[in-house]
């Protein structure tokens, strides 16, 4: 028996996401089932739905910064009621009996964690659909509690873009008396700076346009440094524990290995490929720095990441659109004509 729901699809790498009836699987003992309010919009939606990657499963149902309502809860689920409000991310299983799944960081389960779109269910081999639909159906294991008081439309993105920059601030131990930098101001870089500014770090923006410094400035960045002018770059030399880069994109890091402190990293959280230009070791031998990559996070920590965003109030800037407008925003995406996500408003969803 499966439940038959509405959600928006990809049906190939060429059309645009159109309305599509699809099935979900009955719920299992240890399923909740959550109505979907509000859901954010990845850049890696607009990746698979137009199969960048290469491994796209059409229907594609995109959509993994889930925020709803629990509506009904299998027998043996004692974390969730119906009524509450709770969350999904990246990520919906994951073999839980791994090295790194019993350290809670099933996002490097060593054998793959389950996407929640575009993934394959553990026991049924199903595809996975995201929540770009009315409904989504998963293990309370892969759930998240949303704190109460949260805007919800600005609380969908702290799935995917909190997360994915709260881990590594996390990782390297960032708090009062840190400094760190900020590689990019998009959907990534504008939480970073609104995380690591309320852990109690010292926070820069690298930018090469002087126009985001007020944006910057009021998201939490203590300075910001035009990565275009050598004469700002010197004054940074040597400054950072620690620089998230988030650009999608190849990019000199060159630039930046110089302004790291000894024993200083800089972590790559958007960038999947090589590094064009090379870079040059000088900068990593002669000051111990280290170049290194982080993936989203794991449960416990997005839990965490959540309860901290809820003690500080700390949600994602939005811009909130109807699903029938989920085309026109990912042009407008690829422009980087949004501040500083957007997050679909699921009512919209029925004409
Ligand atoms: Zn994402
Ligand atoms: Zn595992």
């Amino acid at each position: 028996m499966t439940v038959k729901i509405l959600g928006y699809a990809a049906k190939s790498a060429t059309a645009p996401l159109a309305p599509l009836h699809f099935e979900r699987r009955e719920p299992r003992a240890d399923d909740v089932v959550i109505e979907v309010l509000y859901c954010g919009v990845c850049h890696s939606d607009l990746h698979q739905a137009r199969n960048d990657w290469g491994f796209s499963q059409y229907p594609l149902v995109p959509g993994h910064e889930v925020i709803g309502r629990v509506t009904s809860v299998g027998k043996k689920v004692t974390k969730f009621a119906v009524g509450d409000i709770a969350g999904i991310g990246c990520m919906v299983d994951s073999c839980r009996q791994c090295n790194p799944c019993k350290q809670g960081l099933e996002q490097y389960c060593e054998e793959g964690n389950i996407q929640t779109y575009n993934g394959n269910d553990r026991h049924d081999h199903s595809v996975t659909y995201g929540g770009y639909s009315q409904s989504i159906t998963c293990s309370e294991d892969f759930v998240l509690k949303i704190p109460q008081g949260l805007e919800l439309s600005g609380a969908a993105p702290l799935l995917c873009a909190g997360i994915t920059t709260w881990s590594p601030l996390r990782h390297w131990n960032i708090g009062k008396g840190s400094k760190v930098a900020i590689v990019g101001l998009g959907g990534l870089g504008h939480m970073a700076l609104k995380l690591a500014n309320a852990l109690g770090a010292e926070v820069t923006l690298f930018t090469r346009s002087a126009n985001k410094e007020a944006d910057a400035r009021r998201l939490g960045a203590h300075h910001v440094i035009l990565s275009n002018d050598p004469e700002q770059m010197a004054q940074v030399n040597g400054q950072f524990d620690l620089i998230i880069d988030t650009v999608p994109y190849t990019h000199d890091i060159n630039l930046y290995m110089p302004t790291l402190t000894l024993d200083g990293t800089l972590v790559f959280v958007g960038l999947l490929g090589e590094i064009d230009p090379t870079v040059s070791t000088v900068s990593m031998v002669l000051g111990r720095r280290s170049i290194a990559g982080s993936c989203i996070g794991g449960i416990a920590e997005t839990q965490e990441m959540l309860d901290f965003c809820g003690q500080y109030n700390i949600t994602s800037d939005v811009e909130v659109i109807n699903m029938a407008e989920i085309n026109e925003a990912y042009e407008r995406m690829l422009k980087s004509d949004v501040k500083y996500r957007f997050v679909i408003d699921m009512a919209t969803l029925r004409p």
